[in-house]
């Protein structure tokens, strides 16, 4: 499943080719995704050009002065830009074709991606309201999780995976934030000293900014590629190596189950 880094990925690779370029015309395959896609999306970005492309959590946000195109990759979703006409395969259900002649598709199998199309201001559309701090912002802060976790007996795994705290923290980066930091992911999240919280988040930051640092390089071209800029590219020291001794004490790594997820750790080095 694409998370945070390689959102961030693609919205870098895909902005250099479509940031202020002129939609010529929609061609939706499937419109049964996630959500079905609005009927009136492909009239509306008619000859709209998109006037910039950001990220918030996991969408893609690519506003222009009709609205705003949210996407999302789902589970399997991915976007490429093609530079010249290729015949669609069977899961290539949207292609957003430029003036400039460059294609933006969307490839997606499971169909669990979403293509909304916000006419308002997305930051107030339901499924962004409600969406926590971004974990690169500096408003991500030890303070702000002592703040969030006073009276939270949760575990600390399961609160950095809640979106109306702080987005894009899937499965894998948080046990790979909790090894880094040294803390057990069963934790109580309203046990942690401030000190213990301010190193969990350098951790979450160092590990999502080496994840798109990685995603970049592995990705020398968005064109014309797979659509697959770096996915997992960076090495994890505990995420899928259940049984596998730890990188740092050579124990062997444990599973636990929580709120139906695993999470792989070191009982030595994690407390
Ligand atoms: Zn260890």
């Amino acid at each position: 499943m694409p998370e945070l880094p390689e959102v961030e990925t693609t919205l870098r690779g895909i902005t250099p080719h479509i940031d202020q370029q002129t939609i010529a015309k929609v061609i939706v395959r499937q419109p049964r995704l996630r959500w079905p896609i609005s009927t009136e999306m492909p009239q509306d970005l008619l000859g709209q050009t998109i006037i910039s492309l950001t990220r918030r959590a996991k969408y893609l946000l690519l506003t222009t002065h009709a609205g705003t195109l949210a996407i999302h990759l789902g589970m399997s979703g991915t976007l490429r830009i093609l530079t010249q006409h290729q015949a669609p395969g069977k899961h290539d259900h949207v292609d957003l074709i430029f003036a400039h002649g460059k294609i933006l598709r969307f490839m997606d199998p499971r169909r669990f991606g979403a293509f909304l199309w916000i006419k308002d201001n997305p930051e107030q559309h339901p499924l962004l309201h409600h969406l926590g701090v971004e974990p690169l912002h500096k408003d991500f802060s030890a303070k702000y999780l002592w703040n969030k976790t006073r009276g939270k007996s949760i575990t600390i795994k399961s609160l950095l995976m809640d979106s109306k705290i702080v987005v894009g923290i899937g499965n894998i980066y948080a046990a790979e934030a909790l090894f880094m930091a040294r803390i057990h992911p069963t934790t109580p999240a309203n046990s942690l000293t401030i000190k213990r919280l301010a190193n969990l988040v350098i951790a979450i930051k160092q590990i999502l900014r080496h994840a798109i640092k990685k995603g970049g390089t592995t990705l020398k071209d968005f064109t014309d590629s797979n659509g697959k800029p770096g996915y997992f590219a960076t090495q994890l020291k505990v995420y899928g190596r259940d049984g596998l001794p730890c990188v740092i004490c050579r124990a062997r790594l444990h599973l636990v189950k929580i709120g139906q997820r695993s999470t792989v750790y070191c009982k030595r080095c994690q407390r």
